[in-house]
């Protein structure tokens, strides 16, 4: 379908401030990709609102115009979720950066979907609170992004994604209209939309505003970082130590190539660099909690064997030992300035047989592999490097990182972890999903979305996407009385 992009920019700047269109191709390119830079194509329109109800809007007017959207947060995505791929409108929320309301007796904040993750923390940290989801990206990665994505990061192991952390939430639904999921309190008695849109990826609607749980600042915390001779030493510990019911609200494991990467970027020795893996572990809590566990986890580490066990107490020491973990896919990027980040889960006992199994598959590929992992919720995150970004390399790069998720699935994985389908994965929905549990998700779209509006042919594999090989396709009644039709969606 064409569409009439004169008019609906008319139409837009009609109620926008002439800044918040953007039009001209060459500001276009900024938003030509997210995280995922292998895949371009540049929006042929982009908005930028800064409240609810100019989004409500914007999405009025592209359904006056049977204009598609897609929205987008800092566009620091890895699965190509912002990518605007089919002729849609950019709906970006960077202009939606407000704290609307700060809650502290009943432990919350309300904010707009376009603050930075890490600004939470930052606005009531002085107060003795945090906001506990914490992804590498933090600095940068939108509040609106998270919900989309439920985005993990390093607390999450203890304190639980994104999804354990939104209250309630205010959404611009496909059609324009204003709506609103949970609230404030932690039980409401509504059917519950909120953990339905979150983790939808932008195909239910655009979240304007945001309300999160904050938690109290721990007493203590305590880093320890193990190195060991081997991979599946370094697994073995991360076993012995949740077995043993410790709950680190951190494990990250950092591989050979990552150690000495992290290492040659900041200019330090921090990591041993003939270790085969690093494990970090953050224990927080009351004093008293957290030096027993501690101690424990400092214990099942050694049975483990590790060669060297380091502990760090003070705020200046405990940031020395995460430095490099935080800076990973940095020094990935000064050794190849492309890679690829690959997102699959398995279970916490089968961590070393697939990383051997990565490691195998890297040398058949002959593409080096860099790993870093969220090691305690088995989320593994294999970084591909490639140097030419010729259309050969780019599917031999993606046909590696789909061995590796077969490999997930092999061990009762899965295909992602946190970074969601968005347009990269979509294929491989049906890797883990029959079709009639992707029609049920499909038809839980189609409640919200019947029109296809937002983000179309994001998360669910279409004909068009990813070839026939006889995948049924998904229907919908439409139409009253005489008039009522079945169409193909999608
Ligand atoms: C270096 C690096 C490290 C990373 N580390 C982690 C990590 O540890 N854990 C993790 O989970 N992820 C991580 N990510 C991935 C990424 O940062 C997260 O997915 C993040 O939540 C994306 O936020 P964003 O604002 O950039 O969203 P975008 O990339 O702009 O959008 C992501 C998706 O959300 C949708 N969306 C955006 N805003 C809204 C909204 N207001 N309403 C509805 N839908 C919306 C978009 O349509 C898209 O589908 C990392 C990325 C990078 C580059």
């Amino acid at each position: 379908m064409t569409h009439d992009w004169a008019a609906l920019d008319r139409d837009l700047r009609g109620f926008l401030p002439p800044k918040a269109v953007v039009s001209k191709r060459q500001e276009l390119l900024v938003y030509d990709c997210d995280g995922l830079t292998m895949d371009r194509h540049c929006p042929p329109l982009a908005v930028l609102p800064e409240t609810t109800s100019q989004v409500a809007k914007v999405i009025s007017c592209c359904n006056r115009h049977q204009v598609p959207f897609v929205a987008r947060g800092s566009g620091t995505g890895l699965s190509g979720g912002a990518l605007v791929e089919t002729e849609a409108l950019l709906v970006i929320t960077s202009r939606m950066r407000s704290i609307l309301a700060v809650d502290l007796p009943n432990s919350t904040i309300t904010v707009q979907p376009g603050v930075i993750n890490s600004w939470i923390t930052r606005a009531v940290s002085g107060e003795g609170f945090y906001y506990a989801p914490d992804p590498s990206s933090q600095v940068v990665c939108s509040i609106g992004g998270n919900v989309a994505e439920n985005s993990g990061g390093v607390h999450c192991l203890k304190y639980g994604v994104t999804s354990n952390h939104v209250l309630g939430l205010e959404v611009v639904l496909p059609d324009g209209t204003i709506s609103s999921f949970g609230g404030g309190l932690a039980e409401m008695a509504e059917l519950d939309l909120r953990g339905v849109f979150i983790g939808s990826e932008g195909t239910l609607g655009i979240a304007t505003s945001v309300t999160l749980r904050l938690l109290r600042s721990p007493e203590h915390v305590t880093v320890l970082l193990a190195d060991f001779a081997s991979m599946e030493s370094a697994g073995e510990a991360v076993r012995k130590v949740t077995a043993a019911g410790v709950i680190p609200s951190g494990m990250e494991i950092m591989d050979n190539f990552m150690i000495n990467a992290v290492n040659d970027l900041l200019g330090v020795e921090e990591y041993p660099r003939d270790s085969a893996a690093v494990l970090l572990i953050e224990l927080d809590g009351q004093l008293a909690e957290v030096s027993a566990a501690t101690d424990h986890a400092f214990d099942l580490c050694n049975q483990a064997g590790a060669r060297s066990i380091r502990r760090a107490e003070k705020p200046e020491d405990r940031e020395r030992l995460w430095k490099g973990r935080k800076s990973a896919f940095a020094a990935v990027g000064q050794i190849s300035p492309t890679y690829y980040v690959q997102d699959g889960v398995v279970p916490r006992s089968s961590l070393s047989t697939v990383l051997s199994k990565i490691e195998r598959l890297s040398n058949e590929y002959e593409l080096p592999v860099a790993n870093v992992f969220h090691a305690g919720d088995g989320n593994l995150h294999p970084l591909i490097l490639y140097k030419s970004s010729s259309k050969d390399v780019e599917e031999k790069v993606k046909s590696l990182g789909a061995d590796i998720l077969r490999e997930c699935l092999e061990v009762g994985g899965s295909i992602t972890g946190e970074h969601g389908v968005g347009a990269d994965k979509r294929c491989y929905l049906e890797w883990m999903f029959s079709p009639e549990d992707l029609e049920t998700m499909n038809l839980v779209r189609l409640a919200f979305d019947p029109h296809g509006m937002a983000n179309p042919g994001k998360i669910f594999p279409t004909p068009r996407s990813c070839g026939e090989s006889g995948r049924r396709k998904m229907k919908m009644i439409v139409g009253e009385g005489e008039n009522i039709r079945e169409v193909d969606v999608f």
